[in-house]
């Protein structure tokens, strides 16, 4: 059997402006993208009409965590899960991750989480497995804005052919996708306009290294010279 990659965004609020930008990209490579959703926007809509996507739910605990909330964990999954009824899949927010979250989100319909990030530079071959929850983990070894904070930055090239039979699932950001974000300085330039969608154009990485958005299409021709397929990430728990 050949290779399958799968890729999943997380859409952290971003300006519909940006998501816009995503579906436009996603459609002309093509590829089935499951999107972990933070909140309630008109591009929910389109995410639906669109057979490239599945949605999931990204919650966010960090209110509780830093004490800025009285909201329970359980009511801040309800609440996201009145947005995204259809959601079986959850990757938290920040990558927060705890019992107590992954066996309400179970309780919740949730079949399969994402909060596992074990990097391609750690050599560890990954596999789905049962957690005592009920729920699959399927851990993900590439993340878009983890990679630029990385000393070495392992290749696209190296992330879909030396993985043997791993699974091979990749996170990347709507934000860092429209920026072509390759350090995070420049990140962190942008994101006071993080709602000013004109005003982020003058912050995209035009050829000044190699970004987000880079290696998206550099996964695809890689992908497509060498017989790989993306799959869509409901195979991993249906
Ligand atoms: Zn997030």
């Amino acid at each position: 059997m050949g290779k399958t990659v799968y890729i999943t965004m997380d859409i952290d609020w971003a300006d519909d402006g940006v998501l816009a930008d995503t579906v436009e990209l996603v459609n002309r490579l093509d590829i089935p993208v499951c999107m972990f959703v933070t909140h309630d926007t008109p591009m929910l809509t389109t995410f639906r009409k669109d057979p490239h996507f599945t949605l999931g739910i990204h919650p966010n605990f960090l209110p509780q965590i830093n004490g800025q909330t009285d909201k329970s964990y359980q009511q801040t999954l309800e609440e996201l899960l009145a947005v995204v009824p259809e959601a079986k899949v959850m990757r938290c927010h920040a990558l927060v991750d705890a019992t107590p979250i992954l066996i309400a989100a179970k309780k919740m319909g949730i079949r399969a989480d994402m909060n596992l990030f074990i990097p391609f530079s750690s050599g560890i071959p990954l596999q789905p497995f049962r957690h005592f929850s009920g729920l699959k983990r399927l851990p993900f070894f590439y993340e878009d804005d983890a990679w630029a904070l990385e000393a070495d930055h392992p290749s696209p090239e190296q992330h879909i052919l030396n993985t043997g039979s791993g699974l091979s699932i990749f996170n990347f950001h709507p934000i860092h996708l429209y920026l072509n974000t390759e350090n995070m300085e420049r990140y962190h330039r942008a994101k006071p306009y993080y709602h000013e969608f004109e005003k982020l154009a003058s912050f995209i990485n035009h050829g000044e290294g190699f970004g987000a958005r880079d290696f998206l299409l550099r996964i695809k021709e890689v992908a497509d010279q060498n017989n790989i397929t993306f799959g869509r990430a409901e195979e991993l728990w249906d």
